[in-house]
């Protein structure tokens, strides 16, 4: 990246460069070991007060003199890098990505990287990319591109880099999913149940009155559920999503958004408030309160796929004045719609749910954008696991019994396709027995049916966790699950 040659100056004598070379060689050397946009803007007033140029991207400089200068530093800086991990050699390079940031580096693989095997290992690759990138296939698509630019290297970076993950693999724009859907379309279908998006339609479905809740369950919901809540994934057409994202893209989906969320009305109305300048009592008290993403770990989907690069930038956050509709800037999605209550009335927060996605969509149509959707996959987004109708609806809920067993817990809740988080998001612990649960699938199922599944499978939870409370033991527990399933699906 950047202009080679040497050091554009103002006055371009000879003599003038040497002397902006000579300090700005000493400028460098006295930040040298300071790392970030200190640093950074240290160099930038500097090199603006010799030159008089102004408006100069630090990393666009790039000259050969001050490459040289920087060699040392930038070397040091490239292997702190996010994006590889430091326990193995997954075969990946640095290969100078034009979406590399100061903090993260796209890998190049020129080979199939080797999968670990062994199961009992905290290396072992498990996800569902690297079971199906084989060899072969890996030959066959690695040197395919979409047209921002997004590799297949960078496809499966985050599955190679962080082992543990299930899905393994992001899509950086909306086209990977045709261009890599010799990778993709196998981990849809061992995702989402089977669904394929070569051969079916994903139906959608957003009235909330074809939903059924009946007083019984209304009344147990009421008693078990401290808080429901149901989001899906919006991105707009046309823009690199975050994990190919560059800075001036994610800047102009945070405007389209900003936008959208103006045209908002009624209950709907809100506020944008965006990360860079939120005070740190702001953000924490809205994280805690489960209203706010946190920033990604690094042994999170996010972080090696490179969906985290200059964060707080193009963040933030919109909710209504009580905070029962929400939606999340530029976090794992270009938009992630949010509504929200205390309580167990999920058909309540279905409604506002199905107003909200309409008048998103309505909304950013207005200003001129359109969402991500066709008729195969329904919505797209960055995570294979989370397109079709992108809908994760769950509850927040305490079960004393079942949390004392929680191999018990995720085996029942695999058998009604409902999905165990802990009580502050993906990969949290839950503390005092509570626990998130929601639909497992995303896709292949309407938002109306896969709300239905989770109501009906946490119904039956219910009644599972009060079979312990009155003594029932684990094998007692499994079978009553057996039959409430064969019963649901009579
Ligand atoms: P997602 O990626 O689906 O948005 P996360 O697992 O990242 O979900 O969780 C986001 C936040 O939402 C977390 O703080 C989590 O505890 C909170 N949350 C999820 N479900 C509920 C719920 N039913 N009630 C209250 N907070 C919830
Ligand atoms: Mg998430």
């Amino acid at each position: 990246m950047g202009a080679a040659g040497s050091v554009p100056a103002a006055d371009a004598t000879a003599e003038k460069e040497q002397e902006i070379y000579a300090a700005m060689k000493a400028e460098f050397a006295a930040q040298d070991g300071k790392e970030g946009p200190e640093a950074v803007a240290a160099l930038k007033a500097k090199w603006e007060e010799l030159t008089g140029i102004t408006g100069t991207d630090m990393e666009q400089l790039g000259a050969t003199k001050l490459q040289a200068m920087q060699r040392g530093r930038l070397a040091r800086k490239d292997a702190a890098k996010l994006g590889k991990n430091k326990e193995f050699d997954s075969g990946g390079r640095l290969q100078k990505d034009s979406k590399d940031s100061d903090d993260f580096g796209y890998l190049t693989y020129d080979a199939c990287p080797k999968w670990n095997t062994d199961k009992d290992s905290k290396l072992y690759h498990k996800s569902l990319m690297a079971k199906t990138c084989t060899p072969e296939l890996f030959e066959k698509l690695k040197d395919v591109k979409t047209a921002t630019g997004y590799t297949f290297s960078n496809a499966i970076q985050t599955g190679v880099e962080t082992p543990h993950l299930g899905v393994g693999a992001t899509a950086g724009d909306e086209e990977c999913y045709e261009k890599f859907a010799e990778l993709i379309n196998p981990i849809i279908a061992g995702w989402h149940g089977g669904y394929d998006p070569a051969t079916m339609k994903h139906p959608t479905d957003l009235n909330p009155e074809n939903l059924k809740f009946s007083p019984e369950q209304v009344e147990s919901f009421n008693k078990y559920v401290a808080s429901t809540r149901i989001r899906a994934a919006r991105n707009i057409r046309g823009q690199p999503l975050p994990p190919g994202s560059t800075r001036e893209s994610a800047a102009a989906v945070e405007t389209t958004l900003k936008k959208t969320f103006e045209g908002l009305e009624g209950d709907l109305k809100g506020t944008y408030y965006p990360l860079t300048g939120m005070s740190d009592e702001v953000s924490t008290d809205l994280q805690s309160q489960g209203f706010l993403f946190q920033k990604p770990k690094t042994t999170n989907l996010l972080t090696n796929a490179g969906a985290a690069r200059f964060w707080p930038e193009s963040r933030g956050i919109f909710h209504n004045e009580n905070k029962t509709a929400l939606a999340w800037c530029n976090e794992e999605d270009h938009c992630r719609i949010i509504s929200m209550a205390m309580g167990g009335d999920v058909k309540d927060v279905f409604a506002r749910f199905c107003s909200l996605s309409e008048a998103v969509k309505g909304a950013a149509e207005a200003s001129g954008a359109a969402l991500m959707w066709n008729e195969t996959h329904g919505f797209l987004g960055s995570c294979p696991s989370n397109i079709g109708t992108g809908l994760r609806g769950s509850v927040m809920i305490k079960l004393e019994k079942l949390n004392e067993n929680v191999e018990l817990l995720e085996e029942i809740c695999d058998g009604f396709d409902l999905q165990p988080r802990g009580s502050a998001g993906e990969h949290s612990a839950a503390v005092g027995a509570k626990w998130d649960v929601s639909n497992k699938q995303r896709i292949g199922f309407s938002e109306v049916q896969l709300v239905q599944k989770m109501i009906d499978g946490i119904t039956s939870m219910i009644k599972i966790e009060e079979y312990l409370a009155g003594g029932g033991d684990a094998d007692g527990a499994k079978a009553m699950a057996a039959e409430l399933k064969a019963a649901a699906s009579a």
